[in-house]
């Protein structure tokens, strides 16, 4: 009976980086609906399928319920349970003995993406256990466009889809796929609605190109050439503005001396868009007051992001879009607790120096380890020897660059404990693996810490099966653990506490509000000036010389050489039924999406012989998977674009669910990583498609 449901509020978490606010109906201690809150501040009433499924996570029968110790050799899939207390105190004791013998610098401690407050209770550990080292996928997630952005103007600018906008750029962003944090495919929406202009920079035709003035199909992983095309056309036909530049700019006529060699023309060749579109998307960019370019993700997967988000924050500051509404703002946390004093960052002073990237000369303000340094660190022990890892909220056999190296590394380690809430191809290698509480189970914050300028609240629904805890529960009696126990809370919640309370609220109190969204503060340049060495917007880095970083963005060639043994160019997209590595044993979500497809055009399909449906062994000069052919001209005939993050709930505990078989990360290597941020190449890959 619909009365008997109760309803309740909270924001949906771990299904993308958005935070819809939910209404979630409840009976018998079972969430058995969800839909859109009218009143949610950033999605009013909007969900996607995903997050309207998203309870059944919880439910699966082979969800983890008890903790577990390995019974067999690593990976083999033998387990028998253990209480809490041995599993903690076997985890505490494996990581002292480690610290103990090599400093505690030899302890990686490992994240996913942040999606509560327990990616920064995880960092807090890290700090006080002593070790600098916290990996984290930043290298191509976020960190690039965040850093670059602090480096170039002294924040990170994000689109303002809230304030009226006259054109949107959608660069490498898909939103009804994934969304970023505070961003929803609903706002994207609404400006449509309302008239504003849109143009699509995608190697895939994605569905908005429909709706778009304007799609630039580029060749993957040129986006600075095509950056540095627009800033070209903006600077030789006098389309900027002058009063920005003149005032809040520094470096102004290096910039355009240095990009004279950036004609359409020449990016026409490097890009393979017409040099005319160029022209035009440049003009209306410029043309439009404000316009707000939404950056994704992608930008940042390949080793030229430095160069790619440097430009893009270049041409948003020369037409005078940063800083104002409707165009890409600073978003001010409101009065929250600090992110220092949370993680306890006074604990680790020489946190930069001792990092293991710091070896790598990497850009400063980066403050996680790139997978790939701590790959090498574990099985070269450079520039130290690393041991152990415990890793909450991520998968990285699966998720990280180069899978067959991730598996050496994690076999070698002499401890692995991992928190999850099923069985993945890592946790299956760990040595202890925690069965975690997931959203709807906790209290919980989200969007602390991510440079969006809001938290939403996520308070408990439902009670979790009896033996799982919360991540920052478990973190909490591990740091009691290893650390001295006065540096911890009785009681985790503790932490909720902590982060509202400088606002004046009782995390109930909060709850109550829903979210905390700081001021909107535009054009503080005016009086402040930007937050760079030179207090301008730095289009030349002023402090390129000191950081070993590039003055000027530049298109130093293509993320890999062209091979014609591998004609093809390998890319990856997200599903919208997925994030990532999870979900695949939910079954609604997998009923959308049974297997990984590779996208092909139907002209290269026939020049291999692929008809739809086939299954296609991709491969490039690091391996080969197999996924099924999905024949369609969303893609260039000379580009292919595979499914990420797959792995088989359902195959053997003994293969590791089958890791192997249709996981892109086989296909990537961390043999070429970007200076500035240690990326990989995860995209824009030479490779070679055939019918298995
Ligand atoms: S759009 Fe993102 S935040 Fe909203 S319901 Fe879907 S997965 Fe959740």
């Amino acid at each position: 009976m619909t009365e008997d449901i109760r309803w309740e509020k909270t924001h949906c978490a771990r299904m993308d980086q958005g935070g819809c606010a939910l209404l979630v109906g409840v009976k018998d201690n079972k969430i058995v609906q969800i839909k859109g809150d009218p009143d949610g501040y950033l999605n009013k009433g909007y969900t996607c399928f995903k997050g309207r499924v998203s309870a059944d996570r919880l439910t699966h029968p082979d969800r983890l319920k008890h903790p577990l110790k390995r019974a067999g050799k690593r990976g083999e899939g033998k387990w028998h349970q253990v209480s809490w207390e041995e599993a903690l105190d076997e985890t505490a004791d494996n990581l002292k003995k480690i610290r103990d013998k090599y400093g505690a610098r030899a302890v990686g401690f490992g994240v996913g993406m942040p999606k509560g407050l327990e990616h920064f209770v995880q960092i807090r550990l890290a700090n006080i256990f002593g070790s600098p080292n916290l990996i984290a996928s930043q290298d191509v997630c976020h960190a690039p466009r965040e850093v670059t952005g602090i480096h170039t103007c002294g924040f990170y600018p994000v689109a303002d889809l809230h304030n009226p906008t006259e054109l949107i750029v959608l660069w490498a962003s898909n939103p009804a796929s994934t969304n970023e944090e505070g961003q929803i495919a609903s706002q994207f929406y609404a400006q449509l609605k309302k008239g504003a202009k849109l143009i699509v920079v995608d190697p895939r035709r994605i569905d908005f190109v429909d709706q778009a003035d304007c799609w630039l199909q580029l060749r993957p992983g040129t986006a600075q050439a095509l950056a540095l095309g627009f800033i070209h056309v903006i600077i030789e036909e006098s389309l900027y503005d002058k009063e920005f530049v003149e005032k809040y700019t520094y470096g102004f006529e290096d910039l355009a001396s240095h990009v004279k060699e950036y004609s359409p023309e020449k990016v026409s060749e490097i890009t393979w868009i017409p040099a005319d579109l160029i022209r035009k998307a440049a003009r209306m960019y410029a043309a439009a007051k404000p316009a707000a370019l939404q950056w994704g993700n992608p930008i940042e997967h390949d080793v030229g992001v430095f160069d790619a988000t440097r430009s893009l924050v270049c041409l948003m500051a020369i037409c005078g879009n940063l800083e104002v509404p409707g165009g890409n703002v600073n978003a001010h946390d409101p009065k929250i607790m600090g992110l220092g004093p949370f993680v306890r960052a006074d604990l680790i002073p020489d946190k930069r120096k001792e990092m293991i990237s710091a070896h790598y000369g990497i850009i400063p303000r980066l403050m996680t380890v790139a997978p790939a340094y701590f790959r090498k660190a574990v099985l070269e022990g450079v520039p130290y020897p690393v041991r152990g890892y415990y890793g909450m909220c991520t998968n990285p056999l699966v998720a990280w660059a180069d899978s067959k190296t991730t598996y050496e590394a994690l076999l070698s380690l002499d401890f692995l404990a991992m928190a999850e809430i099923f069985m993945t191809p890592t946790a299956a290698m760990a040595d202890i693996v925690f069965p975690v509480a997931h959203q709807y189970e906790m209290n919980d914050i989200g969007h602390y810490g991510i440079g969006h300028g809001m938290i939403v609240a996520r308070p408990k629904i439902v009670e979790p099966p009896e033996a799982c805890w919360p991540d920052m529960k478990i973190i909490n009696e591990l740091g009691k653990r290893v650390s001295p126990p006065e540096l911890w809370h009785d009681d985790f919640e503790a932490f909720l506490e902590d982060v509202v309370k400088p606002a004046g609220l009782t995390y109930r109190e909060f709850v109550e509000k829903g979210y905390l969204k700081g001021p909107d503060r535009f054009k503080s340049y005016v009086e402040k000036g930007f937050r760079t060495p030179t207090g301008k917007v730095e289009l030349k880095l002023s402090t390129a010389e000191k950081f070993r970083l590039k003055p000027l963005p530049e298109f130093s060639g293509f993320p890999e050489e062209d091979d014609p043994g591998f004609p093809l160019l390998l890319i990856s997209a997200k599903s919208q039924y997925y994030l990532l590595s999870s979900y695949r044993w939910v079954p609604k979500l997998r009923e959308k999406r049974p297997n990984p497809k590779v996208e092909i055009h139907p002209e290269t399909a026939a020049t291999y012989g692929i008809s739809d449906g086939d299954p296609v062994v991709i491969e490039t000069k690091y391996g080969e998977v197999t996924q099924a052919a999905h024949v369609t001209d969303i893609v260039h005939t000379k580009v292919v674009s595979a499914s990420l993050g797959w792995w088989f709930p359902e195959a053997d505990p003994e293969s590791q669910y089958g890791w192997q078989k249709s996981n892109f990360n086989m296909l990537t290597s961390i043999g070429k990583l970007g200076k500035e941020f240690g990326t990989p190449n995860l995209k824009n890959l030479p490779c070679r498609i055939r019918k298995a």
